[in-house]
C-alpha cells in the first residue's frame, strides 16, 4: 500500500481491518437506523453537519482500532442515489417503478439524455478525510452495474451502453479521488450477485473501464445487501448453500481488480469458493450486518481462520459483510471493536507460528 511512503504514515499491519462502507449517522444529522433517511439540517448547516459527522465517524473507527479508515459515507444519503444526483441526464422528478436487483419494486429516476458528471462528487469530502488522518483511507463508489439497476433508462435503451457511460464517469471521479490521496477505491457491485450473464458478458469489463489508469489499489464489494427486510426475505429463498460468487469469481480472478470484498460470517457462502479468487487480496466479511447480536472476538477469529485456508495471510483483510448504516451507533461501534479484537487474535497466532 502506498501509505508507507507518506510522511509519518502508519505502516499497514498484517490483517488490516476495514469496513465495507457506510456507518450509522448521528441522530442530529439524519433519522437513525434507516436507509434513505432525510437530512435534519439544510443549507450551510447541512454542509457543516456532514463534515462534522465525517470527523466523528473517523474518530469512532480509530477508537475501535480500524486500520483502513473511511468517511463512513456520512455525506451521502444513499450509496448509489447520491452519486447519481450529481450527474446530468437523469431526471429525478420523472420516476418509474422498476424491480431493483430482481427483488423489490422501487420508484426510481429516469435517464432522459446523455449522462455526464459536470463536476466532482466526493472529492472535497475525500480531501477532508485525508487531512484528518495519516492512516490508509478507502473510498466507496457505486459500481456501473449497480447504478443502472436503480434507474429507468429512457435514452440509451441498453443496460450495457448505460453501464459503459457510467464506467467512464466513475473513472473520472476515481482519478480525482486518487489525486486527493485515497489509497483504495472500492466499487460496490451487489448486482454482481444477481445478473450473472451480464456480469460475465460486460459487467466486469465495465468495472475494469472504471479503474483504467489508476495507480492506487482498487476493490470490488459484492454482497447480499444491507440487513433490510427485502434482502433478508430474498436470502431465505437462496437455499442452504449460496453459490452466487461462483459465477463472477473466475473472471474477477483474471481481472485487474486488486481486492475482492465479500460476505462470509453467518452467510451460507461455502468458504471454499475463495479458492476461485486465489492470488487476489480478499476483504473477508467477518461481521454480520443483518443482526444486532455482537460477534465475539473468537467468532471473528474463526471466520478469519477458515478464510486463511484459501487466502494467504498477507492478502487477508478482515472486514464487515456490508455497510452498517441501518444499525444503531452502539451496535456498530461494538461490532467494529469485535472485528479488531478478532483480527488481533489471528495476528498473534500468525506471529507465533512464523
Ligand atoms: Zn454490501
Amino acid at each position: 500500500m502506498k501509505t508507507v511512503t507518506r510522511k509519518s504514515a502508519t505502516i499497514t499491519p498484517l490483517l488490516p481491518t476495514s469496513t465495507a462502507g457506510s456507518l450509522p449517522k448521528p441522530s442530529w444529522l439524519a433519522e437513525p437506523e434507516a436507509l434513505w433517511s432525510p437530512w435534519k439540517l439544510d443549507g450551510q448547516a447541512l454542509i457543516d453537519g456532514k463534515h462534522d459527522a465525517l470527523r466523528v465517524s473517523l474518530h469512532e473507527q480509530q477508537q475501535a482500532g480500524i486500520d483502513i479508515v473511511s468517511d463512513g459515507e456520512q455525506t451521502r444519503q444513499h450509496f448509489v442515489t447520491t452519486f447519481i444526483e450529481h450527474l446530468t441526464g437523469v431526471d429525478f422528478e420523472n420516476r418509474k417503478t422498476v424491480k431493483i436487483r430482481d427483488r423489490y419494486d422501487a420508484s426510481v429516476p429516469t435517464v432522459v439524455s446523455a449522462v455526464s458528471r459536470p463536476k466532482s462528487v466526493f472529492v472535497e469530502d475525500a480531501k477532508l478525510l485525508r487531512q484528518q488522518t495519516d492512516q490508509p483511507i478507502k473510498w466507496a463508489l457505486p459500481g456501473p452495474m449497480t447504478m443502472i439497476d436503480t434507474l429507468y433508462d429512457d435514452h440509451y435503451h441498453s443496460r450495457e451502453k448505460l453501464a459503459w457511460e457510467f464506467a467512464k464517469i466513475l473513472n473520472q471521479e476515481a482519478k480525482e479521488l486518487e489525486a486527493a490521496g485515497v489509497d483504495i477505491i472500492q466499487f460496490d457491485e451487489p448486482a454482481f450477485n444477481v445478473f450473472f450473464d451480464d456480469v460475465n458478458e460486460w459487467g466486469i469489463a465495465c468495472l475494469e473501464r472504471a479503474i483504467e489508469g489508476l495507480k492506487c489499489e482498487t476493490a470490488v464489494h459484492i454482497c447480499y445487501g444491507y440487513g433490510i427486510k427485502a434482502n433478508t426475505d430474498w436470502k431465505k429463498t437462496l437455499g442452504s448453500e449460496w453459490r452466487q460468487y461462483e459465477q463472477a469469481f473466475p473472471k474477477l480472478q483474471k481481472s485487474n481488480i486488486d481486492i475482492i470484498s465479500l460476505e462470509c460470517h453467518n452467510s451460507h457462502v461455502p468458504i471454499e469458493l475463495l479458492e476461485l479468487i486465489r492470488g487476489k487480496k480478499v476483504m473477508v466479511g467477518a461481521i454480520d450486518v443483518a443482526t444486532n447480536t455482537i460477534e465475539t472476538p473468537e467468532e471473528v477469529a474463526n471466520t478469519l481462520r477458515e478464510a486463511l485456508k484459501y487466502v494467504d495471510a498477507d492478502k487477508l483483510y478482515p472486514c464487515t459483510n456490508c455497510g452498517m448504516a441501518p444499525l444503531s451507533r452502539d451496535v456498530a461501534r461494538a461490532k467494529l471493536s469485535a472485528l479488531s479484537a478478532g483480527a488481533a487474535i489471528i495476528r498473534q497466532e500468525l506471529t507465533l507460528t512464523t
